[in-house]
């Protein structure tokens, strides 16, 4: 089933302006009045107008900070008066959206572990009926596409056209230098799909450090995406959660200033840059993808090779060579790849198997 949304678009929520990136910032907590308003201060100062702040914090275990609850919501209601930014928080179930809706909270955001969770986003949804506030969904923990979907369209049926969504990144078994995985190639298949649906990415949570926000902040624009949601503190080291990813107001200007390029839209050439560059960035999430799947192909052979040495058998067994390369010929044509191109590649893939089997043979394999 394909799915469509109806949205209106970013531009006419009256919260963000163009040029890109559109920027969402501020505590991953809301801690005590003062640091939410020294940190919006800060913010709205480097110019900032969207403010964003944890009330409610999904926390893995008991017992630790999870968040001041209900009366954060006031200084939500002080940072508008006073710094005239729009404020933000997750809510995750019916009584946080009735809440937000009480204190004039002018977006929400559903966090990765209620995106995963159909009976709360529903909830959600209903909480939501007839009423016009913006809502952004964050990916579901796991890499499932189609439950990411799922939750949109729940919102949309609810009425809620004003949709958007945070790319998080996804838990993964694997260990990695970021938090998260960034798997683009999922955000970029979902981009595919609704190119309408305004998408931000949390370099923050993704990254889980503060020396990838600037790299990660850099992939989404080349993206092509429209926005930024990122963590600001005013003194990230006495942070009561997500202290390591979190910046200074001073730094997110940085940031935002000097670190990050956007391409301009402008003339001819510009905006030749501008088509061409979302284009590059994907084909470099493919090009991940592949070595990706290389190093995956690798390792097996490598136990491939194990299990030959265990029972000495001979490395090269030409039968299956011969089928393999056949098979791969004739599916390539399929997608139009011609059978001398693929011969190439897979004549390159098999020579770096057998010879990695050899090392093992030899016992010369690294580990
Ligand atoms: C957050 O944005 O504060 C948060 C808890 O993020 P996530 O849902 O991505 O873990
Ligand atoms: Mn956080």
């Amino acid at each position: 089933m394909a799915a469509s949304l109806e949205l209106t678009p970013i531009t006419e929520w009256g919260y963000f302006t163009l040029p890109r990136p559109m920027v969402i910032a501020g505590p991953c907590s809301a801690e005590s009045e003062e640091q939410v308003m020294e940190t919006a201060k800060g913010l709205s100062e480097v110019g900032i107008h969207v403010f964003r702040a944890g009330i409610w914090k999904p926390r893995t275990h008991p017992g630790c900070f999870e968040g001041v609850g209900t009366p954060g919501l006031k200084w939500l209601q002080k940072v508008k008066a006073e710094y005239g930014m729009k404020v933000a928080t997750e809510v995750a179930s019916e009584r946080h959206v009735y809440e937000c809706l009480k204190y004039g909270v002018d977006l929400v955001w559903l966090g990765a572990r209620t995106t995963a969770n159909p009976f709360l986003v529903q909830e959600i949804a209903d909480a939501l009926k007839d009423t016009d506030i913006p809502v952004l969904v964050k990916n579901p923990v796991n890499p499932d596409l189609d439950l990411w979907i799922g939750a949109l369209e729940r919102l949309n049926r609810a009425g809620v056209k004003k949709l958007g969504v945070i790319h998080r990144g996804f838990s993964s078994s694997e260990k990695m230098p970021t938090r998260n995985d960034p798997s683009w190639s999922i955000a970029v298949e979902l981009r595919r799909r609704f190119p309408d649906l305004p998408f931000f990415t949390d370099p923050s949570h993704m990254g889980g450090s503060k020396e990838f926000i600037q790299p990660l902040s850099q992939r989404s624009l080349d993206l092509g995406f429209e926005g930024l949601m990122i963590e600001s503190h005013c003194n990230p080291s006495v942070a009561l959660s997500d202290a390591k990813q979190q910046l200074t107001p001073a730094e997110i200007n940085e940031l935002l200033s000097n670190q990050i390029k956007v391409r301009e839209k402008g003339g001819d050439d510009m905006s030749f840059k501008e088509g061409i560059g979302p284009l590059r960035a994907q084909i470099d999430v493919i090009d991940e993808n592949i070595l990706y799947i290389l190093k995956q192909r690798m390792s097996i052979c490598r136990k491939i090779g194990e299990y030959k040495k265990a029972h000495n058998v001979a490395i090269l067994q030409t039968n299956r060579w011969d089928s393999i390369l056949s098979k791969m010929v004739e599916a390539g044509k399929k997608f139009d790849l011609s059978e001398e191109f693929v011969t190439e590649v897979f004549t390159a893939i098999h020579e770096a198997s057998v010879q990695a089997q050899n090392e093992i043979l030899s016992g010369s394999a690294k580990e």
